[in-house]
């Protein structure tokens, strides 16, 4: 039997009602913020992940899906998509028509990752993007953005990271300063800590390996060498967060795995699925658009990780632990958008007649709103009352030839076992006004 490929996953149909949930939401949020949908291509040049995401991260390093198609352009499907949107903010020339351009998109990435619980080789963000403002105010929003989703899905125990990376007036001084330090803890760092100490030394300060953490712990902080206009954005930014009641924590060794970011770097981490992990990060790169040809433009934004947001979700919906009136209506709140796909109507049809009957107001009923399911087996009463109680409908319209032969039709509530009779000459009319509908 052909199985997936080692990392990627089919989402089922008992779990996609969950994602479109958390996909709605986060974008009838967006939308309240002023951000509208983009739909970008899976795969691009390799080129333009090189050049931003940059050669000495893991991502580009190690982790992307490149190959030549048969003319031998060298291409890769997308690892991340930012790089994208920015391509395609200068590509179509978008800051012409509007300076300010916030945007979002849903989709799948791709990393040749170690696949372990919450990582997989295609998974799923949500990101958002905004093109032209420089206000601190902004850096702020998104955080409030994110924190404003989890709340409305219901998950508390996150916790916000937040930290300053300079931009390129103070980093180079604090680079200098980092690497005299790292030099003096040659011996205690990890080869890929070494290889990358002189390209890159910023990224020492996230390597997981136990031994360069206790190495780094007293490191050099981008923080305490921020130049005064990165000083005073990083300080609205946090004052803005305490004013509006978001809890936040600065973090030091927040550098993020990607080359383009500045100033504002931010991760949503939780312990929800172990060890901690990220739902989210992101934050600004106002030197990118310009890296990749585009006027010189501020820009700023996250990423969400669906795949890691929906088991979230799903352990909170299953979760029996005590919880407080608004936990409770949010577990409500989900476990009603993940019913909302069984069948307002199921009909019974006994006999060959009734099959085509129930087949024609099958469609009829579908075609007009209401959810209806029925089944051309011939089967009995019984087995096809177990059937629309499997399929959790909430109402049974029984067509045996008797009840055709007599015009009326039993419709049947499940859960009250009310009964209401329905003629034959205008089912859909009739089935509208019994579930209130028109
Ligand atoms: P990044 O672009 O690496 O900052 O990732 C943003 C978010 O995407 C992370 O916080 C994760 O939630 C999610 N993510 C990244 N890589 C993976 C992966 N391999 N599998 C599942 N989720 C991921």
């Amino acid at each position: 039997m052909i199985q997936t490929i080692r990392g990627f996953r089919d989402i089922l149909p008992e779990d996609t009602p969950l994602w479109q949930a958390i996909e709605s939401c986060a974008s009838k949020l967006f939308e309240n913020f002023g951000f509208k949908e983009i739909r970008i291509p899976i795969m691009e040049k390799t080129e333009l992940f090189a050049r931003s995401i940059g050669e000495t991260t893991d991502i580009v390093e190690k982790e992307m899906y490149t190959f030549p198609d048969r003319k031998g352009d060298k291409l890769t499907l997308r690892p991340e998509a930012t790089a994208s949107v920015v391509r395609a903010f200068i590509q179509h020339s978008m800051g012409a028509s509007d300076s300010v351009q916030k945007l979002y998109t849903i989709g799948p990435m791709f990393r040749r990752e170690r696949p372990q619980k919450g990582r997989y080789r295609q998974f799923y963000q949500i990101n958002a993007e905004v093109f032209g403002i420089a206000s601190p105010y902004i850096d702020a929003q998104l955080i409030l953005i994110l924190n404003e989703l989890f709340k409305r899905l219901g998950l508390s125990e996150l916790e916000a990271h937040i930290n300053s990376l300079g931009c390129k007036e103070c980093r180079p001084n604090f680079q200098k300063e980092l690497l005299t330090f790292l030099q003096d803890k040659k011996e205690q760092l990890c080869e890929n800590c070494l290889r990358r100490m002189d390209k890159n030394p910023l990224r020492t300060l996230d390597c997981k390996v136990p031994d360069c953490r206790e190495a780094l712990k007293d490191a050099p902080s981008t923080l305490n060498h921020l130049c005064s206009g990165c000083q005073d954005h990083f300080e609205t930014v946090k004052s803005v967060l305490t004013e509006q009641g978001v809890d936040f924590i600065v973090d030091k060794t927040l550098v993020r795995g990607l080359d383009y970011y500045s100033k504002t770097t931010f991760e949503i981490l939780t312990t929800a699925l172990g060890a901690q992990s990220a739902v989210a990060g992101g934050g600004r790169y106002d030197a990118l658009i310009k890296e990749l040809g585009g006027d010189e433009t501020y820009g700023i934004g996250f990423a969400i990780g669906l795949d890691r947001l929906a088991e979230i979700v799903a352990q909170m919906i299953n979760s029996n632990a005590q919880e407080d009136a608004k936990a409770q209506t949010s577990k409500a709140h989900f476990l009603e958008l993940m019913h909302s796909n069984s069948p307002d109507i199921f009909i019974i049809p006994l006999g060959d007649k009734a099959i085509r009957l129930a087949y024609m107001w099958t469609s009829a009923l579908n075609i007009a709103g209401i959810k209806t399911e029925t089944d051309y087996s011939g089967r009995s009463l019984k087995s096809l009352m177990k059937r629309a109680d499997k399929l959790n409908a909430q109402y049974v319209l029984i067509a045996g030839d008797k009840e055709i032969e007599d015009n009326a039709l039993v419709l049947r509530n499940m859960g009250t076992k009310e009964q209401y009779f329905v003629t034959t000459d205008n089912p859909v009319e009739q089935v509208e006004t019994l579930l209130n509908r028109v």
